[in-house]
């Protein structure tokens, strides 16, 4: 059995990141740069502009009371030139005059037919200088993450219009067990509904990928294995769950074995011992436990890392946080567990409580928790008012 380090380094071990292709920089939200340092191309802001709507000045004419020469708005081409002892009306984002060096806000002036009266201000106050934000040549750094609206703002004020991103890995679902009927048909006695094919590509996509979902897969290995090749050949990685285990109807790990090659089927991990990874065709095949907070569990510890890796990010994306808990949740002695929890502030720390039951068949706990708490190998439960550290899955509320 391996351990949970083990398998998730054997699982990034191979791992190639996708081909690169060309977007438009309004369709790459949540997309991956390849080159995450740009080289700016001009200055940002590229000319001396106001940042309030007021009156351009010279820092010596102030105070005093100076005669209106003129207006410029956002947008002017060129701005009047500035005489000394004149003011010119300026709009925010407008370009300052030649001559000006100052901006006096409007709530700060007065204006009557006379001219503006200024109050005493100091040379620069509310002028944007050439380059603020960036000067040409820049190497500007973004963020290894995927692109966030703020990342986007800055290349676009750069004035780039298209970036050559990651492609999005294509995994393939695959779930299988032949008491499985897809959500919103009806149940014949002994049967359940799949609830696996439509949660891994919710967090396909929630990882950067692209799900593709076959059908449900039966418990037959002619039919697993025709499933699997159509995956893998339509992917670049296969995602299956279910039928990994040491039953007479779990096929899925031997139609790895017999059709590719196994590099291991178990971790020391609760929920999930069963998992089953190796590769068919050059291209990696995990199969998933199929008890559904098991198979999610899994994609956040495993699949999530490696589709993330395909796309040239490093770790799990995740904070991690201390949190203290104050009851005794049982675990198995064995094996890391990752627990399901919600976490709280608590003071300047975290508390954590348990989302409900521990079962890997318990899926509304999952779905209630923020977080999964890592408890370690040795222990068969935890120890109340102990700090264990906590995966955050979603937001603290
Ligand atoms: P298996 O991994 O195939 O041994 O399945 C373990 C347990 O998970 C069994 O109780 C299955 O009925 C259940 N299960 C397997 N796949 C799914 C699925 N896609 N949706 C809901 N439950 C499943
Ligand atoms: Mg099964």
């Amino acid at each position: 059995m391996r351990s949970v380090e083990e398998a998730l380094a054997g699982i990034l071990a191979n791992a190639t990141p996708t081909p690169s292709e060309w977007l438009p920089l309004d369709s790459c939200a949540g997309r991956v740069l390849v080159h995450h340092v740009v080289t700016a191309a001009s200055d940002v802001p590229p000319f001396a502009n106001s940042s309030m709507d007021g009156f351009a000045v010279r820092a010596a004419d102030a105070p005093g009371m100076l005669k209106l020469a003129g207006e410029v708005a956002a947008g002017s081409r060129e701005a009047p030139a500035l005489a000394a002892g004149t003011a010119v009306r300026i709009m925010t984002g407008a370009p300052m005059p030649a001559g000006a060096d100052t901006v006096v806000p409007l709530e700060e002036a007065k204006e009557s037919e006379r001219g503006v009266r200024v109050p005493a201000a100091e040379a620069g106050a509310y002028v944007r200088p050439v380059g603020l934000d960036t000067r040409a040549g820049d190497q500007v750094e973004l963020p290894v993450e995927p692109l966030t609206p703020a990342s986007i703002a800055v290349l676009a004020s750069l004035g780039i219009g298209e970036v050559e991103v990651r492609r999005r890995p294509r995994v393939a679902i695959v779930s299988t067990g032949d008491e499985l009927v897809a959500p919103g048909e009806s149940l014949e006695p002994g049967q359940i509904f799949d609830a696996n094919s439509a949660a891994l590509a919710a967090a396909v996509a929630e990882a950067g990928g692209e799900a593709v979902i076959l059908p449900l897969g039966p418990d037959d290995p002619a039919a697993i294995e025709g499933l699997v090749r159509w995956g893998i050949a339509v992917a670049d990685l296969l995602v299956a769950s279910g039928g990994v285990s040491v039953g007479s109807r779990d096929h899925v790990r031997t139609v790895i074995e017999r059709i590719g090659t196994l590099d291991f089927w178990r971790i020391q991990v609760q929920p999930g011992k069963p998992l089953a990874f190796g590769a068919i065709d050059g291209r990696p095949v995990i199969g998933l436990p199929g008890n559904p907070v098991s198979a999610l569990v899994t994609f956040e510890l495993f699949v999530r890392p490696l589709v993330r890796a395909m796309l040239g990010l490093s770790g799990d994306g995740r904070p991690r946080v201390q949190a203290r808990v104050d009851e005794a949740i049982p675990k198995d002695e064995g094996r890391r567990a990752y627990l399901r929890v919600v976490v709280q502030r608590d003071g300047e720390g975290y508390v954590a409580f348990s989302a409900g039951g521990q079962a890997s068949s318990q899926l509304r706990p999952l779905a209630a928790a923020n977080g999964l708490l890592i408890v370690p190998e040795g222990v068969a439960a935890t120890e109340p008012g102990g700090t264990y550290e906590a995966v955050l899955i979603g937001a603290i509320r």
